[in-house]
């Protein structure tokens, strides 16, 4: 029938006639006014004891429901106090990232260049943002807390290349919610 419907030809399911497929009333009942009227009023009832309830609709975007404590959206990358960045260039985030959407090439610190405390910092890191699966886990191999995920969540956008963060962009300052988790983890795991 299928091939037929899409071959443009007639479709010979016949139509439902009005009526058609209602259960018939009881035998010997007669239609009635006051019948009518008790289901119109039970049907408002129901209306009325939902109209009184409290409201459960969030009205996104301009309500947002609160998040786990444990939810994980776009990457920061940190700065020391001093404002050198963390990031050291080691790679080992792009390496247990299980997607691969990491790219970090490293370049060596000098005297007059110093980007960061150690000997290499990352001369480019970008994320695809299109390929991550918000795992943490190069979170969690960064030898020095550099890379972080936020907890943005709201990252649609208008081309595939602005879902790819540079460096730039995941050194933008970090949400203050984040900086609260990190020192509560440090503090976890201080002996
Ligand atoms: S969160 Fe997971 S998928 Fe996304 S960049 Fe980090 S390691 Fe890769
Ligand atoms: S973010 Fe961390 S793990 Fe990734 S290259 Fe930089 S220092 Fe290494």
């Amino acid at each position: 029938m299928t091939d037929e419907i899409e071959n443009g030809e007639h479709d010979p399911t016949p139509l439902r006639q009005p009526g058609e497929g209602v259960p018939p009333k009881p035998e010997g009942e007669k239609p009635s006014v006051a019948g009518d009227v008790a289901a119109l009023a039970g049907g408002l009832k129901t209306t009325l004891s939902e109209f009184f309830k409290p409201v459960v609709t969030t009205m996104y975007p301009e309500e947002k429901t609160p998040r786990s404590e444990r939810y994980r959206g776009r990457h920061y990358l940190r700065r020391y106090d001093n404002g050198l960045e963390r990031c050291i260039g080691c790679e080992l985030c792009a390496a247990a990232c299980p997607v691969g959407c990491i790219l970090v090439i490293a370049a060596e610190n000098t005297d007059e260049k110093r980007v960061s405390p150690g000997e290499r910092y990352a001369k480019t890191y970008e994320i695809n943002m299109l390929r991550c699966i918000f795992c943490g886990y190069c979170e969690e191999a960064c030898p020095v807390q550099a890379i972080v995920l936020g907890p943005e969540y709201e990252l649609s956008d208008t081309s595939r290349e602005k879902f790819i963060y540079t460096k730039e962009k995941l050194l933008e300052p970090l949400p203050p919610d984040v900086e609260a988790r990190l020192n509560a983890k440090k503090k976890e795991e201080a002996p």
